[in-house]
């Protein structure tokens, strides 16, 4: 059981109230411990108004009502350390309680002659409610302590408003700051045991089950050691691998790790949390969206049902894509909707009969997903080559115009389509190509006749500078597909948007042609809700952080261009990638070295081998972006 610390945004912000109250709902939950106090005694206050209460002494009492360190000088003593302090924690009487410990003043007020109280709450390291007056002024007052406690790494749990309701406060503090439970908590009539109890019939009777009793807390030893008991990471070896980063909150471009000696640490996401995370983390309009969403919605499945956000959504994709007139077909992740392209690509062919097409054509460095089909057309030797008998024929050509020419020449009548990663190929490197080669490629197979699939799961969204990628080389695919940051990042979700021309096929009164394929998410109301306020955002403007962070990656990485060490700089719109001269490619230990440099720096990037690359949020600050770029250089020169 984690211990929760109650913070005031200032002295008579109603603390002792709140913890009143708290005692007196949920006696078998809670003790009550205020270590340092001045004045009429809060220790006393609670004794006698919740006689049924553990109470523990408090460690450091004096009697002027003023700041500690002032009221003790007057005793000829002093406050101790934070550390002390912290250390002298009592435990609770009983197992399954958890000490409510009330601080003084507010964090930032002074607890002796060298410390402010923020220091003890950093000893502490516990979870955090903040105390705040419900009263004039108390969204100005609420916001400021937690804009400053954040900045020291600490983010309440929960924002407690004790006094008279008030809705509109409760409602911006929350909107303002989505990290903390707002909760209204009204005082009692009368000051009295009988007028205290009443009271706590009041209070929310789900306090004590709030996100603080996710009893991990801060505490990354316990965190990582019940993960590695339980959990299995994704793309990572259960043995001989950095244990996992605790990551207990997230807000714009940072992630909140918890860390032993720090507390929490903020480290900047760099790689936007695998590409997902388009405008930052935890972006307010599209958390409003989710939010309203949620009050109306959770889950329905999609098969003789449809929804509102749903409609608006594939309405607005349709639009973007300039398909108007075609479909899209929704489901939760890059590589369904890489596999619902391909099983369409096929069936479109059968339904032509054309049953012999059933070759696909993908490129050198592609990586379309883990499920079989996106396997297939990837063939990446190092992730895949152990699957590679399970899977089914598709010939991998180098990124050209001409190879693809040459391919698709030799098996005439026999390819369904050919898959690309417009611009960029992800994951295969970070390696880019122009439009121009993009547009060459498309000419290629619309003159051999086989469909082109472009897979902007990772470049969709405008990473690339353009909402989709392949806007900017002009070109017409039959199917695209989109995922990652198509709700924000926020939810799962994807699509797959599909031409009129190849529509008309499906489009008939024979049920022998469906499409059967369907997922328990798709089309995930919450999800979509979420798409729905990001497509529309993106839609109504290039976005201008492309360009901005292109022009800066241009600028700061410029050093490495020509460096001894480094083979490529390769930079387009939000992704910046620099290719290491070290023998050794994906699995090489560079990519480790490298990240835990980044990493020294509070940078979070994980290399695909040699490769150091870096897909910040969009509203990467300008500091941040520096802090990316010196950790990049750092990781680079530290190679030896
Ligand atoms: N296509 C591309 C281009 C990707 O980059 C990825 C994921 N990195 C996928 C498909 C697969 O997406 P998911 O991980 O959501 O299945």
């Amino acid at each position: 059981m984690t211990d929760l610390l109650l913070l005031g945004t200032d002295t008579d912000a109603g603390k002792t109230t709140f913890a009143l109250l708290c005692l007196a709902a949920f006696p078998n939950h809670f003790e009550y411990w205020k270590p340092v106090e001045t004045g009429d005694s809060d220790t006393e206050t609670v004794r006698r108004l919740v006689p049924s209460a553990v109470v523990h002494p408090p460690l450091a009492r004096f009697g002027d009502p003023v700041a500690p360190p002032l009221a003790a000088r007057r005793e000829g003593k002093e406050v101790p350390h934070a550390r002390l302090i912290a250390a002298a924690r009592p435990r609770p009487t009983q197992p399954g309680r958890r000490l409510l410990i009330e601080t003084f003043g507010s964090p930032f007020s002074p607890l002796n002659e060298e410390e402010l109280q923020i220091a003890l709450v950093h000893a502490l390291n516990l979870p955090t409610v903040l105390v705040c007056a419900s009263a004039l002024g108390a969204i100005g007052r609420g916001l400021q302590c937690l804009r400053a406690l954040q900045g020291e790494g600490i983010d309440p749990r929960a924002v407690a408003l004790v006094g008279p309701p008030d809705s509109y406060a409760a409602e911006q503090l929350y909107q303002r700051q989505r990290s903390a439970w707002v909760v209204p908590v009204t005082p009692p009539a009368s000051w009295d045991p009988v007028g205290v109890a009443e009271a706590a019939r009041g209070m929310d009777p789900s306090w004590p089950e709030l996100p603080w009793r996710q009893d991990w807390g801060t505490s990354e030893d316990e965190l990582t050691r019940c993960d590695a008991l339980t959990v299995w990471h994704p793309y990572t070896p259960l043995r001989g691998q950095d244990p996992p980063l605790g990551c207990v909150a997230a807000r714009d471009e940072w992630l909140h790790m918890a860390d032993p000696r720090r507390g929490v640490r903020a480290v900047i996401d760099g790689i936007s949390s695998w590409w997902t995370i388009l405008h930052g983390h935890r972006y307010p309009p599209l958390m409003k969206a989710l939010h309203q969403a949620a009050a109306t919605y959770d889950h329905v499945h999609f098969a003789g049902i449809t929804h509102p956000p749903a409609v608006t959504l594939a309405e607005l994709l349709l639009r973007s894509a300039d398909m108007a007139g075609g479909r899209v077909f929704y489901s939760d992740n890059g590589s369904t909707a890489v596999e619902v392209a391909l099983k369409m690509a096929y069936q479109y062919w059968c339904l032509r009969g054309e049953p012999r097409r059933r070759l696909f054509v993908g490129f050198e460095h592609g990586y379309h997903g883990d499920t079989f089909g996106a396997m297939a057309v990837s063939r990446d030797p190092v992730f895949f080559g152990r699957f590679e008998p399970l899977l089914f024929r598709a010939e991998i050509v180098p990124l050209a115009p001409e190879r693809l020419d040459d391919v698709l020449a030799r098996h005439p009548g026999e390819v369904a389509a050919v898959i690309v990663e417009p611009l960029v190929q992800g994951a295969g490197g970070m390696r880019m190509h122009s439009p121009e080669v993009l547009c060459a490629l498309a000419e290629v197979a619309r003159r051999r006749d086989v469909l082109l699939i472009l897979d902007e799961v990772m470049t969709g969204g405008g990473r690339t500078g353009r909402l989709w990628a392949h806007q900017s080389a002009g070109v017409r695919p039959d199917l695209l597909c989109a995922a990652k940051t198509l709700a924000g990042g926020i939810l799962p979700l994807a699509a797959t948007l599909v031409t009129p021309q190849l529509v008309t096929l499906w489009d008939t009164d024979n049920p022998a042609h469906t499409f059967f394929h369907g997922h328990s998410f798709t089309a995930n109301p919450l999800a979509c809700a979420i798409g729905c306020a990001n497509w529309a955002m993106l839609m109504e403007a290039v976005h201008p952080a492309p360009a901005r962070l292109e022009a800066f990656w241009n600028r700061t990485l410029a050093p490495l261009r020509g460096h001894k060490r480094v083979r490529e700089v390769r930079v387009r719109g939000t992704i910046a990638a620099v290719e290491v001269d070290v023998p050794g490619g994906y699995l090489a230990d560079v990519g480790r070295q490298m990240r835990r440099t980044c990493l020294e720096r509070d940078v979070l990037l994980r290399p695909l081998g040699n490769v150091l690359y870096a897909m910040p949020p969009f509203c990467t600050s300008d500091a941040a972006l520096e802090q990316i770029a010196g950790a990049m250089i750092a990781a680079v020169e530290a190679l030896r």
